[in-house]
């Protein structure tokens, strides 16, 4: 018997986090996690850390009762994830604080089971060409690009003709876009079909999620903008599809649970068994249906992939500006139709900014961000 594979579990109290403990429980003779960190629930991170003894454990933010020998600081997600006991470390942090723990990883040439979409939003061109210089794995966690992997097994690219994301459609899919403009809180905050973080769940609201997947995908399986489509299924059985160029199309279906994409990000190419996914039941699953996109309702998702082709620094102003209007709202601070304006706002002054290295990036993330709290700030959102 082989020694479990050490993982390094970043954002290990969120939803994916939490996720991942539970798929982690039922692997234990393949997969042992040897690092934990989180933001700022020391609590439940000590209650994991009781559980699972972990080799390294790092607090973004602890307070004097946190133990000394924990990691301190966002340094402690990169030290994290170059720790030695670790072979595969599973980003499930929120938002473009996750990109130097993927750098680092792929730069030890370890597989990341990527959750942490904004790292590919914010440094697309950059992680995949530190991926292919160190040897590191990128292995996408989110359902969609589980779903894509997993129809394109064996092919080649240029076989493939087409890729059809999914998009639940979220809590606003028939609602008009006055309505939307005024959502509170709460009505963002319920999602149809998945339990999610905070963040995630509001960019499902206005389709910014789906913006992020497309950019996401564009850089994971190096396909074209103009060859990667959305359509509306409100369901959220099925994950996505992959179209060839003979005209035949391959998708990947099951319920709504993040477990299954984890545990194959964690195994692929392989697949093992797993007692935790309930077994596929077309029936009781019942109608499954599609709509096209209601675009003037939702002016986040092609903001989105137009700052993705435009390149540069416009997909970090984006992701920048996104993150800043969101927590602004949430805190009652923006209206839910202040966020496609603020954001629209940054990337008409920043979108050009320059974006070919890694300090460039940065620059657009806080100017973004700097944007977004000056408009608010002036009221003229
Ligand atoms: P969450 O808010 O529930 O959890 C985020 C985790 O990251 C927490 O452990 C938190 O402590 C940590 N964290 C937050 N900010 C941090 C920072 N600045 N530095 C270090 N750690 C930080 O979020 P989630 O829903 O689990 O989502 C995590 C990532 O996975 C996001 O990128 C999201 O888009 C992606 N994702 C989530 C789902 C889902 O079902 N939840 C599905 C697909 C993709
Ligand atoms: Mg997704």
């Amino acid at each position: 018997m082989t020694e479990p594979q050490g993982v390094a579990l970043l954002g290990s109290t969120g939803s994916i986090g939490t996720s991942a403990l539970r798929v982690l429980a039922r692997q234990r003779d393949r997969f042992r996690p040897v690092a934990l960190t989180a933001h700022g629930r020391q609590a439940a991170l000590a209650a994991q850390v009781a559980e699972w003894t972990p080799a390294y454990v790092g607090l973004v933010q602890g307070d004097a009762e946190a133990p000394a020998t924990w990691g301190r600081g966002p340094d402690c997600l990169v030290a994290a994830a170059e720790h030695p006991d670790v072979s595969i470390v599973l980003n499930a942090v929120v938002g473009a604080a996750g990109l130097p723990a993927t750098l680092a990883a792929l730069r030890a040439g370890r597989r990341v089971a990527l959750a942490n979409k904004e790292t590919l939003v914010v440094g697309g061109a950059l992680v995949t060409a530190t991926a292919r210089a160190h040897g590191g794995t990128l292995v996408p966690v989110d359902s969609e690009h589980s779903a894509i992997l997993q129809c394109l097994a064996g092919r080649q690219p240029h076989e493939v003709r087409r890729l059809l994301l999914t998009a639940s459609g979220g809590p606003f899919r028939q609602w008009s876009a006055d309505r939307i403009a005024a959502a509170t809180v709460s009505d963002a905050l319920r999602h149809p079909t998945w339990q999610m973080g905070s963040k995630i769940t509001i960019d499902s609201a206005t389709l910014a999620n789906k913006a992020l997947e497309v950019i996401e995908a564009h850089h994971l399986f190096g396909i074209p903008y103009d060859r990667i489509e959305v359509v509306v299924h409100p369901q959220s059985i099925i994950h996505s599809y992959v179209e060839f160029v003979d005209g035949s199309v391959l998708a990947q279906l099951g319920a709504p649970s993040m477990e299954l994409p984890i545990l194959f990000a964690l195994t692929w190419p392989e697949r093992i068994p797993d007692s935790g996914v309930p077994a596929f039941d077309p029936v009781a699953l019942g109608t499954l249906t599609f709509e096209a996109v209601r675009h003037e309702a939702f002016p986040m998702l092609g903001m989105g992939i137009a700052a993705g082709r435009a390149g540069g620094a416009a997909p970090a102003v984006y992701n920048a500006a996104n993150e800043a209007a969101v927590a602004l709202f949430l805190a009652g601070a923006l209206p839910f139709g202040g966020i496609p304006r603020v954001v629209e706002g940054a990337l008409t002054a920043l979108a050009t900014q320059p974006g070919d290295t890694l300090e460039a990036l940065w620059a657009a993330d806080a100017a973004a961000r700097a944007h977004v709290h000056g408009q608010v700030g002036r009221g003229t959102a």
